[in-house]
């Protein structure tokens, strides 16, 4: 059994919605997972049993081979060596940052208290906002300093429940990579759960993908793209164009060859959006069903124009299941 076994988990809230179904993983001391899925499809449940604090209908988790006791079974819901961060974070708003972060230790020996908020303080480079209160600092800071008190108790286990949806891109990006680094240093087991893929590959090659509460596809990222299972993966990954006269056949934006002359296909160009690495094209190809999204690196194409496409035969996604466009 690894380190986090979580076994045929089965949820659900009422007769015909299942939140979870057979869901299973398992995950190394010190792995760190993304669970990603669409908004309902049974991420918060998941974590909320694997820290037993929801009852599941079936299925066990073990950590560290001790079998995690649910709401119905133990007296106080949850542990503390397995720490739960939601998107709101909850800080203390009258207490430092460094009150904060010790706030779990309050029945500890002092010195050990004093050198582990420190310790977290430096990881997590807050030292100089140490007397500052939650309001002083910015969103991705905030979010920092609730991370650190969940691990001021050392956990065995991070449970993030989209913890980055409230920041704006950059601060996101930086602090993924800063927290990353932080939970390898520490050696903590962590599932991420987000319904932003970007988020979850910034974070980590183990992905694990899930609808409707089923795992669809696990792997490392390049294996998810290369060979996404179905169109909900391959749609969580990028854009889709529906090739024409085809069925559950798909070509991706990045995958287009676009020509001024004529040749293989033919769209005219409805819109032309100035992005930062190419413009984005929105265009209405013959035989399509819908406007396809097309990127121009080249800047060469003007919105009412005309673009003939081609692509690489080996680039043709073949989908199953596209009835979920
Ligand atoms: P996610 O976190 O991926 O958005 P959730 O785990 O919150 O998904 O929800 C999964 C499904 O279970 C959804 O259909 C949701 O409506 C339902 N659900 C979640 N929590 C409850 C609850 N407390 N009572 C009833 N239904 C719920
Ligand atoms: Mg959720």
């Amino acid at each position: 059994m690894s380190f986090l076994s979580i076994q045929h988990i089965y949820k659900k809230y009422d007769k015909d919605n299942h939140a979870l179904v057979d869901f299973s993983l398992e995950v190394e001391k010190g792995e760190i997972w993304s669970i990603v899925g669409e908004s309902g499809s049974g991420k918060s449940t998941l974590l909320r049993i694997v820290a037993g604090l929801e009852i599941q209908d079936e299925g066990r988790v073990y950590i560290n081979n001790h079998k995690i006791l649910n709401p119905g079974e133990k007296l106080v819901p949850g542990y503390e060596e397995i720490q739960l961060i939601h998107q709101q974070h909850n800080l203390y708003p009258h207490s430092t940052v460094a009150e904060n972060i010790g706030r779990p230790l309050l029945l500890f020996d002092k010195a050990y208290k004093e050198e582990r908020v420190q310790l977290l303080l430096d990881l997590l480079n807050l030292t100089a906002h140490r007397d500052k209160l939650p309001r002083e600092l910015s969103g991705g800071q905030q979010q920092k300093v609730a991370i650190g008190r969940a691990l001021s108790i050392e956990p065995e286990v991070l449970l993030l429940d989209e913890p980055f949806s409230s920041l704006d891109n950059i601060q996101k990006r930086a602090l993924i990579r800063e927290l990353k680094l932080i939970f390898q240093e520490l050696n903590v087991t962590v599932l991420l759960v987000t319904h932003d893929i970007d988020d979850a590959m910034t974070m980590t090659d183990k992905l694990c993908i899930i609808k409707s509460g089923e795992i669809v596809q696990m792997g490392s990222a390049q294996e998810v793209y290369e060979a996404p299972k179905d169109y909900y993966v391959a749609k969580l990954l990028t854009e889709l164009n529906s090739l024409p006269y085809r069925q559950h056949e798909y070509i991706r934006p990045v995958d287009l060859v676009l020509h001024n002359a004529a040749g293989c296909i033919k769209g005219r160009i409805i819109n032309s959006q100035y992005l930062i690495d190419h413009n984005l094209l929105t265009v209405a190809v013959d035989g399509a069903s819908a406007y396809w999204t097309v990127e121009d690196r080249s800047r060469a194409f003007n919105q009412g124009g005309t673009v003939w496409l081609s692509w690489a035969a080996d680039k043709v996604l073949q989908l199953p299941s596209g009835t979920a466009e």
